[in-house]
């Protein structure tokens, strides 16, 4: 029986601010328990909640950068439940009437580019944190979060898979962090995820009952809670089972899901308008201000490379992981070398470069190669000076502080032999040298020639220009 899995997300981002979504307290991480805590956010009976201007704004920089409706009317309500963490008993959120409807995310799986509708978009504040660890028969709790700003972003339940889930929610990642609403730092909890996961047999019309997988972290973590979340429902209905919709809770150590509780319905949580916060009233020139503040978006950047650049979707959507990386790529073609040509740029970076980073966990912003530098160093590799592996050796100099490729090459004495004269002497010492291979390529096997070609690259310690060995070779051969 083929079974089909259905994921959609809730992403909540914290919002970068200086201050909290309703109070003046500061909205920074890392400070002592409770000392970033103000009496709104306590909760002390008479104070009232002042709702965040820039919050506002960052919520609307994305709706614009998904392509989604700003409300030019939408509500703050309470949503009540009890727990330890939340003084007031209720958080304030958007309900009804979210600051944004709709919108569209794209991002690639595989090389697919797809694309998944959003429902909606709301603002909210965090709820405090309570801390387990450190403390015997009893929690500590921590309102420093409490009143955090947040926007959560909800997805269709259109994500098909766990693979396609996280290549979305690093998309969606990636654009909170580009149009600057969000830090993206997953350690610190800026950016959550809950995964709303069903199966249903394939062809089926209505979608299974789904369990709510809280709080994922990381995008692995996401990937193996999924996986393990659909296997476990899949199971149960292959045993004649039916699922229980729940809430549940992913623990990576054990690579499977839990049960936290059974999911609450809306009703439980006694939505209501706040009534102390007026409606959030956005007009069309309020849009248009924050319009004309957005960045180009990686959209945009895509469409530009792709048309301008002639190059393919996937290099192009590498390139435009982060605004970081976009801007190096620009400003390495904006250097001044003539020989080094948008795709080898965008092979060099998505490449070598990209597999650099990720084994030293290196952000873009913190490469210790000038764009600059990068572009002399390829347009080294262009005009023949030195080869591509020598080029590799000369960029792990440069990664270790050097910022001159030349003189790497010199020191390194990495020059290509390019000379003529002296790549024919080495071809020449090697046909002599192997007169059964000459033989056997004359005789039509192709491989000979390869093993040749070795032979002088090796003669020659790895410097002799490639391309020139080649055609001497066979002009050789041929004569
Ligand atoms: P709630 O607010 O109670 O969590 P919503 O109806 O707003 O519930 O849905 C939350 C998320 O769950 C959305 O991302 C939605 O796409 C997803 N979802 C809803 N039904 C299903 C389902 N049957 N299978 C998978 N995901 C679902
Ligand atoms: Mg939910």
């Amino acid at each position: 029986m083929a079974w089909e899995i259905v994921v959609g997300i809730e992403s909540h981002t914290q919002l970068l601010t200086r201050s909290k979504m309703f109070s003046g307290a500061a909205n920074a991480f890392g400070a002592a328990p409770n000392t970033q805590a103000s009496a709104v956010d306590i909760a002390l009976p008479g104070t009232l909640p002042v709702a965040n201007l820039a919050a506002i704004e960052h919520a609307i920089r994305f709706g614009l950068a998904v392509q989604g409706r700003i409300s030019a009317r939408s509500v703050f309500a309470r949503k009540n439940y009890f727990y330890p963490d939340l003084p007031k008993g209720y958080q304030i959120s958007q309900y009804e009437i979210p600051i944004v409807q709709g919108g569209t995310v794209r991002f690639f799986v595989d090389k697919a580019e797809k694309s998944i509708r959003l429902t909606r978009a709301h603002l909210e504040e965090d709820a405090g944190k309570s801390l387990h660890e450190n403390f015997t028969d009893l929690s500590g709790i921590d309102l420093n979060r409490a009143g955090t700003p947040l926007l959560e972003i909800v997805t269709e339940p259109e994500l098909r898979g766990a693979k396609e889930a996280v290549a979305y929610a690093r998309a969606l990642h990636a654009l909170v962090v580009w149009i600057g609403i969000c830090d993206g730092n997953m350690q610190e909890g800026s950016f959550r995820c809950d995964a709303n996961v069903s199966v249903r047999k394939i062809g089926d019309e209505e979608l299974g009952t789904r369990c709510e997988i809280k709080n994922l972290n990381s995008f692995r973590f996401m990937e193996q809670a999924i996986e393990f979340e659909a296997r476990r429902q899949i199971e149960i209905l292959q045993d004649g089972g039916s699922i229980e919709q729940q809430t549940r809770l992913y623990d990576a150590d054990r690579n499977e899901t839990r049960p936290m509780r059974s999911k609450e319905d809306a009703q439980d949580y006694r939505y209501f308008p706040d009534p102390d916060l007026l409606p959030l009233v956005i007009t069309e020139a309020d849009i248009e201000r924050i319009g004309a503040s957005m960045p180009e978006l990686p959209e945009q950047k895509r469409k530009r490379y792709a048309e301008k650049f002639d190059l393919p979707a996937y290099d192009v959507s590498l390139l435009t992981e982060s605004r970081e990386k976009a801007n190096y790529f620009e400003q390495s073609l904006a250097a001044g070398f003539a020989a080094v040509t948008p795709k080898l740029a965008a092979n060099w970076l998505n490449g070598e470069i990209a597999s650099k980073m990720n084994d030293e966990n290196l952000a873009f912003a913190a490469l210790p190669v000038s764009p600059e530098g990068f572009a002399k160093l390829l347009s080294r590799v262009q005009d023949g000076t030195i080869s591509q592996k020598a080029a590799k050796d000369v960029l792990t100099e440069m990664w270790a502080g050097q910022r001159d490729p030349d003189s790497v090459i010199a020191a390194k004495g990495l020059k290509q032999i390019s000379d003529s004269g002296a790549i024919e002497k080495i071809v020449d010492e090697v046909l002599a040298a192997n007169a059964k291979q000459v033989e056997d390529y004359r005789a039509g096997k192709e491989k000979a020639f390869n093993s040749l070609v070795g032979q002088v690259m090796k003669r020659s310690q790895g410097k002799a220009n490639p391309a020139q060995v080649n055609e001497t070779m066979r002009r050789k051969l041929a004569g």
